[in-house]
């Protein structure tokens, strides 16, 4: 199956991330939000991005420009329907998913192609919903997507051989590697990374270390890029404890249970780096630990 055109849903931080990858890989892209805001800052961070990798001569101007005029927006849902390839990146909450799929049912030509970028909602139930559960799997992209490497593909129960085959296609035409799971809760990235940010905040919470030793432990003992704390408000702790909750719910072991300070951050609107404070206060020159 040959896929030219991709409809993205939500246009967040990994909604503009997938709409650049797949421009500058020569795909047409729509990108849809609910919010106006969001779809206008979206091409200007793209923008941005794609001038920064013309700056470190990764690409050229040229090809910035043919990018940048791939990509259209758009307010509405259903005009994603005449895409080839859907792949929904919206909030981390299964009505939200649900509804997008139900709304869009109606609009889609029969090959479109339907995918989540999920971190851990089970694919196989979101597919059971659509009129295509073997045309429906999971297309899961790291943060940012434009430095990430892989691409986790998810199989459905339903997933057919034809659908899998066209989106490992396009993770080849993006120059990424894509690694298959099985769909069980959080799938493998997920399955193992939360529980560590997890067990991080559980070790802040019991007064363990503070934000900054817990951080500089994990970054110098351990070799970790970033440390857990910092790589949560990086990732979102809304979506942190989304996946926590998934886990949680999903294979019935209280090893998997967030911990009440991940929540209470959640609930403060403490989100992280997205809305400048998490376990750093990012207002400033410099991130300040907030404990
Ligand atoms: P985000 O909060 O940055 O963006 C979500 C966007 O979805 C927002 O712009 C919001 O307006 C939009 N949205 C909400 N409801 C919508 C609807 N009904 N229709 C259209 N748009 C809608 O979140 P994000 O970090 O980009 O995460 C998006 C998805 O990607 C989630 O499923 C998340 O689990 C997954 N994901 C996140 C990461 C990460 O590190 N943040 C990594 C991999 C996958």
């Amino acid at each position: 199956m040959d896929i030219k055109t991709v409809g993205i849903v939500g246009a967040g931080q990994m909604g503009n991330g997938i709409a650049h990858v797949m421009s500058l890989a020569g795909y047409d892209v729509l990108l849809n939000d609910v919010s106006g805001d969001a779809l206008d800052a979206a091409v200007a961070t793209i923008d941005r991005n794609l001038e920064r990798q013309v700056s470190r001569d990764k690409i050229s101007a040229d090809e910035k420009a043919a990018a940048m005029a791939r990509i259209k927006t758009t307010p509405t849902l259903t005009d994603l329907g005449r895409t080839d390839l859907i792949i929904e990146a919206a909030t981390e909450r299964e009505t939200v998913k649900q509804a997008i799929f139900e709304d869009l049912l109606p609009h889609l030509q029969p090959h479109t192609i339907l995918t989540s970028n999920t971190s851990s909602i089970s694919i196989t139930r979101l597919a059971s919903r659509t009129d295509r559960p073997e045309k429906f799997m999971g297309f899961h992209f790291m943060n940012p997507v434009p430095v990430m490497q892989l691409v986790e593909l998810i199989r459905g129960i339903a997933t057919d051989a034809e659908t899998f085959d066209a989106c490992r296609a396009v993770v080849d035409k993006l120059g990424k590697t894509a690694a298959t799971a099985e769909d069980f809760p959080a799938f493998i990235v997920n399955r193992i990374l939360m529980p560590m940010i997890n067990e991080a905040v559980y070790t802040l919470y019991e007064g363990v270390g503070s934000v900054q030793s817990i951080d500089s432990s994990m970054k110098l003992g351990a070799n970790h890029p970033m440390g857990p704390l910092e790589l949560a408000d990086f990732i979102g702790l809304d979506t942190c404890l989304a996946i926590m909750n998934v886990l949680h719910d999903g294979l019935a072991d209280t090893k998997y249970r967030p911990c009440p300070l991940l929540t209470k951050y959640v609930e403060a609107g403490w989100l992280g780096r997205k809305s400048e404070r998490g376990f750093y206060d990012y207002r400033g020159d410099v991130p300040v630990p907030t404990r």
